[in-house]
């Protein structure tokens, strides 16, 4: 489709074409029922339908052992930063945290207000961007449990493989690259992701929870902030965020269509070999931030040698259709998001874009 732009936005983030055609023509009349899935009732039978697919869609492309739920919830990835500790870190334990980068940081200052913490490995603070190796995880004896961010967004860096926790609960931010890659799902206790890269539009959170864990929460958490109130209620406890559920059951059907985990794997793996290649065969012209080792398949981080022609390549990339390829404001620099839904022709593009700025300005 000839407008649609280079999206390399960080999240919300490109979702795919088929999906947004498929949503548009059933946003007046979805099955024949001469409403939009929007307009009706939350326990209609339509919607049920799409909350129970839903669910089995995702236990089917993470291939789920028994044991698991499936939750839809509110408040972003944001609200799991204190939903984990509230019901998960009882007093005299420990919730230790995998500090790798900014969204660990943030989930470890929230679980703070709840309870003990423990860093159980961190990044390096000096040279380039990068994430604790597994085997630097200690983990103390009284630990809660041990909470690891898959992919830290901002720095660009991507664990591959997890760490066996053998009775401690993993729990994982997958925020950033849930099914961008086959790994080992039962390893985790809990998985929680904001929608907004991979699964869809903002607005419904993910949680992947293996139902023994939250049995019961503790009686002094709010209604809203108990897992067990999702898991009792298959996520029907109040009205759910009807729309962004419906957008991922289209998502994660595309992705099924699309030969699920191992195709989307592959093709992260093409897709952002265009660009780290036309960053490592750049002779220094442009630098990855992170270390190879840890560079992530879903946010790419690159600098050039200097502001100004940093600042020409945001321009001039605008000027050619590319969107979103300013780094997080908090690190700076370009950040290139290729999640799921971004087209190998987009990262073609991108790489064949460096080439010639570098050409021009090299
Ligand atoms: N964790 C990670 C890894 C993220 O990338 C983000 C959002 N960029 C968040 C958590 C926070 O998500 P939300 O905005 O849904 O609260």
């Amino acid at each position: 489709m000839a407008n649609r732009a280079y999206n390399f936005n960080a999240g919300p983030a490109a979702l795919p074409l088929e999906v947004l055609q498929q949503a548009q023509e059933e946003i007046v009349d979805y099955g024949g029922i001469g409403m939009s899935i929007m307009e009706i009732s939350h326990r209609s039978k339509q919607y049920e339908q799409i909350n129970d697919e839903t669910q089995q869609l995702v236990k089917e492309l993470l291939e789920l052992p028994s044991g698991y739920k499936v939750l839809f919830l509110q408040g972003g990835a944001s609200t799991q930063f204190a939903m984990v500790p509230m019901n998960l870190l009882a007093p005299g334990r420990k919730g230790a945290y995998v500090l790798s980068g900014s969204w660990a940081d943030k989930a470890y200052k929230e679980a703070k207000l709840f309870g003990d913490t423990y860093a159980a490995a961190a990044s390096k603070e000096e040279g380039p961007l990068n994430l604790p190796s597994l085997d630097e995880i200690q983990l103390p004896e009284d630990a809660a449990y041990l909470h690891i961010t898959s992919n830290e967004t901002i720095a660009g860096t991507q664990y591959t493989t997890f760490p066996q926790t053998g009775s401690v609960p993993l729990i994982g931010d997958m925020s950033s690259d849930i099914l961008s890659h086959r790994f080992d799902a039962s390893l985790f206790s809990l998985i929680y992701a904001g929608a907004q890269k991979n699964l869809g539009p903002s607005g419904v959170t993910l949680v992947i929870v293996r139902e023994d864990l939250v049995k019961e929460s503790p009686k002094t958490i709010p209604t809203m902030l108990r897992y067990d109130t999702y898991v009792k209620n298959n996520s029907l406890y109040n009205t759910p965020p009807v729309y962004s559920v419906y957008m991922m059951n289209l998502v994660l059907k595309w992705i099924q269509r699309n030969g699920g985990i191992d195709a989307m794997e592959k093709m992260n793996r093409e897709k952002t070999a265009l660009i780290y290649d036309a960053i490592d065969n750049s002779g220094g012209f442009y630098e990855g931030m992170a270390v190879k080792q840890d560079r992530s398949i879903m946010n790419i981080t690159f600098k050039l040698q200097s502001d100004e022609l940093e600042k020409k390549f945001i321009e001039e990339s605008a000027a050619n259709g590319f969107v979103g390829l300013k780094g997080h404001r908090s690190v700076g620099h370009l950040r290139a998001s290729t999640y799921n839904a971004v087209p190998y022709e987009s990262c073609k593009a991108l790489a064949d874009f460096m080439a010639d700025f570098q050409r021009r300005n090299g």
